[in-house]
């Protein structure tokens, strides 16, 4: 036998490494929900600057760099509201879940969701509970209720909008979630500045209550830039887990340059939503394809053969996420990141000639 396969545990022996599409720059990536555009090149200049005199030599200290001040200021975060800076937000996730990872422990959220909920579940020994959706990817609410009664979750993660349905769930029905919650919940906004609703006036409120965010959807997914935002109780224990410079200096500094210039990034951002809408109404004239209502900056749609879209825009060179297979509600689903307007433009070519006859 061989010798790993004796000595690492057999949850992680049988899964499979995160994989990222390796992928040619001329390819037109639309797979992961990245903003499909950077500074202008004055801008690129400047933060160049910005990044030379970053102090390398020294230890990050995010504490004192004033990232934490910008950001409450530049997304409203209120004042009673403490924050904790992830790796990515997906290092915040590992953290909260590693934070209630006791013996016997349950995390709850539904299905399909963000994959990384029940990843880290699983690496920590926490058991998952995955609650179905509806068909129309909204929330069952009386189906979470009850798995909330009957398991009483130390940890509950919502995605609000959801990954990867983009369909919005009704406020009220995530703050009858939250009121019910037995243990720790995170509202994860990963996409909140593409929605029109946000639980973040509510951060700092409650115990339990954790709203995390990133800058990784809104432009900067390079940099690994997450953050929870709660009540200091919570946030003072989670500061206790985070590994010491989890950030680094040139992610703080691009990130502050970034919030200082956040009216290019809200510009981004509007045109983004104006070309979600144009991109789902055009697709929506086609009688094949079915378009979910989306909140995030990806439309989810289902086609009659996944395999043939796929292929035909991967033969145009455009690469988009194929969720067949992944979830039984997700049968014969794809997920679109919405891009600029020509990559738009184009993908809306292939499904035109694929299926207006
Ligand atoms: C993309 C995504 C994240 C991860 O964001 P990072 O900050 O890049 O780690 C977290 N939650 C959801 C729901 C996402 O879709």
């Amino acid at each position: 036998m061989n010798l790993m396969s004796t000595l690492i545990r057999d949850e992680i022996q049988e899964m499979s490494a995160y994989t990222v599409a390796d992928i040619p720059d001329s390819c037109i990536k639309l797979d992961a929900m990245e903003l499909p555009c950077r500074f202008p090149e004055d801008m690129q200049k400047e933060l160049a600057c910005a990044l030379a005199v970053a102090e390398i030599n020294r230890y990050p200290n995010p504490a004192t760099s004033g990232l934490q001040q910008l950001l409450k200021e530049t997304f409203q975060i209120p004042k009673q509201a403490q924050i904790v800076l992830g790796n990515g937000s997906d290092e915040l996730i590992q953290l909260i879940t590693m934070l209630l990872a006791k013996p016997n422990a349950k995390i709850l959220s539904v299905d399909p969701s963000f994959v990384m909920y029940r990843r880290n579940a699983v690496l920590f020994g926490l058991e998952y509970i995955g609650v179905p959706l509806n068909d129309d990817f909204t929330l069952n609410l009386t189906a979470i209720l009850s798995a909330i009664k009957t398991h009483q979750p130390e940890l509950i993660f919502i995605a609000y909008p959801n990954n990867p349905t983009g369909v919005p769930f009704r406020h009220e029905d995530v703050q009858e979630i939250i009121d019910a919650a037995p243990g720790v919940i995170v509202i994860d906004e990963a996409y909140g500045s593409f929605s029109l609703d946000s639980f973040l006036p509510y951060a700092g409120n409650v115990e339990k209550l954790v709203v995390m965010r990133t800058l990784s959807k809104i432009g900067f997914a390079g940099l690994r830039l997450g953050y929870a935002c709660g009540h200091s109780i919570l946030m003072n224990e989670l500061a206790k887990i985070v590994p010491p410079y989890n950030m680094n200096q040139l992610s703080l500094t691009a990130a502050k340059f970034a919030l200082r210039h956040y009216g290019w990034v809200e510009e981004q951002i509007n045109i983004l939503k104006r070309e979600r809408s144009r991109l789902s109404e055009a697709l929506s004239l086609l009688p094949e394809v079915k378009v979910f209502a989306s909140e995030a900056n990806f439309i989810t749609i289902r086609v009659p053969d996944v395999e043939l879209v796929f292929k035909a825009l991967k033969d145009s060179n455009i690469l988009i996420k194929n969720l067949h297979g992944s979830h039984p509600l997700l049968d014969q689903c794809l997920r679109l990141t919405v891009g600029t307007f020509e990559q738009n433009q184009q993908v809306l070519n292939v499904f035109q000639h694929l299926f207006s006859k």
